[in-house]
């Protein structure tokens, strides 16, 4: 633990930063972030001089509650904006100035940014997503979709599928209670047929086989949940299959429904996807966003298994 206070902490970097974009990513256990590099690589290859931190409040012993203090403090010293991630995704909303619709909408922020000493919340999750099956997998079948994991990626991946179009979307979760609450809030904002809670093996068993596609958004599947969400023989070759999870991007799931013939999107493309929009935010640039997701996928290929894949 650092003798220096947080507030000196981030004067000193962004003095350091002299003159450079100055962006940071808030969250706890944000260590192995493969966003700074990301982002800087970008910054680089388009001759922008921009700084990405890594601002991890555990390593200051603060509540994700303190992400209000935490941007009341990075403006003050003059960052751009902020990436946020979990635990604070919610817990950022009433501190912010302004929100765009679909991050009010969505009830989740995980970017911000500070314009003329306000600050502006998005949310680039679910574009990333909706961008991204749109060109990894085009032309998917969008009537009845099957989503698994009813948590934050879950939501903005909800969210996305029906901004795009979506039919149906039915939420499966472990927690019903979780499934429950986000189909509520969809049907609210969408319509009443537009979200179906699923439950228990059978109920999964049903939605997915008269699906068309299925998007998975638990952790299962990374490095600490090995595994796969649900029984193999349930992906049938006609069924496309989105991953969310991208450490590593070829989880158990992408791999096996790749060998049943799938059409398959493992979770890279969200995640580049939706870099290159926060990016777009905080510089006012175009990215190439191709070789975002190229930079990206070598990243995580390089940068082994890691233990987290928060930002
Ligand atoms: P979360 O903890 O908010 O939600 C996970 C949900 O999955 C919970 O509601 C939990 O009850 C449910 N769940 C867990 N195991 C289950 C199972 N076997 N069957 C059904 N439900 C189950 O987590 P999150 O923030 O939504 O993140 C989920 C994953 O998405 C993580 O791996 C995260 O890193 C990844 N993610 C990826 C991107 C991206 O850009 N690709 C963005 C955000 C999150």
């Amino acid at each position: 633990m650092s003798h220096t206070s947080f507030p000196d902490a981030v004067r000193e970097h962004a003095d350091l930063a002299r003159g450079a974009l100055l962006v940071g990513l808030v969250g706890t256990g944000i260590g192995p972030s493969l966003s700074p590099a990301l982002h800087e690589g970008e910054a680089r290859r388009l001759g922008v001089r921009y700084r990405y931190r890594r601002i991890d409040l555990a390593d200051w012993g603060l509540a994700p509650e303190a992400v209000g203090d935490v941007l009341a403090i990075t403006r003050d010293a003059g960052y751009r904006g902020l990436n946020i991630t979990h635990p604070c995704k919610q817990a950022v909303l009433p501190h912010l100035d302004e929100l765009s619709a679909d991050a009010e909408a969505l009830g989740a922020v995980n970017t911000v940014v500070f314009e003329g000493g306000r600050a502006v919340g998005h949310n680039t999750d679910w574009s990333g997503f909706t961008r991204g099956l749109a060109v990894g997998l085009p032309g998917a079948a969008l009537g009845s979709v099957v989503l698994l994991g009813a948590g934050g990626a879950g939501a903005a991946v909800a969210y996305g599928l029906l901004t795009a179009g979506a039919g149906t979307v039915h939420v499966a979760d472990l927690d019903g209670d979780r499934s429950a609450a986000l189909v509520e809030s969809l049907r609210t904002g969408f319509g009443a047929g537009r979200a179906v809670a699923v439950h228990g093996d059978d109920g999964l068993a049903a939605a997915i086989g008269s699906a068309d596609g299925l998007v998975h958004a638990t952790p299962t599947g990374m490095a600490e949940h090995p595994g796969l969400p649900l029984p193999a023989d349930l992906l049938r070759r006609d069924l496309w299959v989105a991953e969310v999870v991208y450490r590593p991007l070829d989880t158990e799931l992408v791999t096996t429904a790749r060998a049943r013939g799938c059409r398959v999107l493992d979770g890279g493309r969200m995640f580049a996807y939706q870099a290159a929009q926060g990016f777009r935010l905080f510089t006012g640039e175009e990215p190439d966003v191709d070789r975002m997701l190229s930079h990206f996928d070598h990243l995580v290929r390089t940068s082994g298994e890691g233990t987290s894949d928060v930002g």
